[in-house]
């Protein structure tokens, strides 16, 4: 028997999480394996404000209660993030689990999280007296660990709106439609003037959190595809001393390997 709220409004549920010690949930689709017993409950899958898809000049802002099966139904929201989303587990799962609950996790596992982070998403969290931006990559504190006060909840994902056309997505995993991803990567590539604009690169399900590694990044910006090239062993190399991965059930030295390879297959299809 599951005690709790189930909130009307974002400042209903605000209210509440401010005077009660609440676990917040949607889909319930993490916490359901939990099976944690004396804890009241928050239920937020009814609240409008956090159940919605917009846009404004510079991002598509998903609510936190928005479900994987709605965005892949939304034309607002970008092909990269369809990616990832149609490979999530099983269509149960899918109609169910919801961003907020994908990133309240805390798993660098999560899916949509890979998205957020190699495209430089930003989450809105809200109390009840005040509400803030983080970029996702601050928000992940490390593994299981966020930056979210036992008063705050997430509110929406803010996806930039331009830039994410060129992209890598590929998860690799065991037994597909129910595993969870082993081995994830998304890559984002841009150029203007025949200068690389965006070289963006995300691991998802190596390491205690997405890693992503920007001073690497950054050595390939502003570069033609030729000095990109002439540039590329010296990138990896920096990719291959830096990735320390966690044991998993399939080793770290393969599981490395398979990101490597995944980070040229990448640089490839744009001409690198
Ligand atoms: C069989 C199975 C397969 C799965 N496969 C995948 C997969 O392939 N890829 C993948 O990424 N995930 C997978 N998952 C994990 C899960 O479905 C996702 O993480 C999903 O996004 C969780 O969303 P939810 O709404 O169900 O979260 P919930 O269970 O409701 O909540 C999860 C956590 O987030 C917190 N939370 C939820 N909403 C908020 C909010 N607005 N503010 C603050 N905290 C919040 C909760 O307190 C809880 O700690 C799988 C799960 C199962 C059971």
């Amino acid at each position: 028997m599951v005690n709790g709220y189930a909130a009307a409004s974002l400042a209903e549920a605000l209210e509440i999480r401010s005077n009660q010690k609440v676990v917040p949930y949607a889909g319930g689709t993490d916490l359901m394996v939990e099976n944690r017993s004396g804890v009241d409950y928050l239920f937020l899958g009814k609240i409008p404000e956090l159940r919605n898809i917009n846009e404004d000049d510079e991002y598509i802002r998903i609510g936190a209660a928005v479900t994987f099966t709605q965005a892949l139904e939304d034309k607002k929201v970008p092909a990269l993030m369809k990616e990832a989303l149609k490979r999530i587990a099983a269509p149960a799962i899918r109609n169910a689990g919801t961003f907020g609950g994908n990133l309240g996790n805390g798993s660098a596992k999560a899916d949509s999280v890979l998205i957020e982070f190699v495209s430089d998403a930003r989450l809105r969290l809200a109390s009840r007296d005040k509400e803030r931006i983080v970029d996702v990559d601050k928000f992940y504190l490390g593994r299981k660990k966020l930056d979210l006060a036992a008063d705050e909840l997430i509110v929406e994902i803010l996806l930039p709106r331009t830039g994410l056309d060129r992209y890598s997505y590929e998860k690799v995993g065991g037994r597909n439609a129910l595993a969870i991803s082993r081995v994830s990567f998304a890559g984002i590539f841009d150029e203007r003037d025949g200068r690389i604009t965006k070289l963006a690169a995300a691991f998802g399900a190596v390491a205690d959190t997405v890693l992503r590694y920007k001073d690497l990044e950054e050595t390939m910006l502003g570069k033609t595809l030729d000095e990109a090239r002439e540039l590329k062993e010296k990138y990896l190399e920096g990719y291959a001393e830096r990735m320390v991965l966690t044991q998993g059930r399939v080793s770290a030295e393969y599981r490395k390997k398979v990101c490597m390879n995944l980070l040229g297959d990448f640089l490839a299809k744009f001409g690198i």
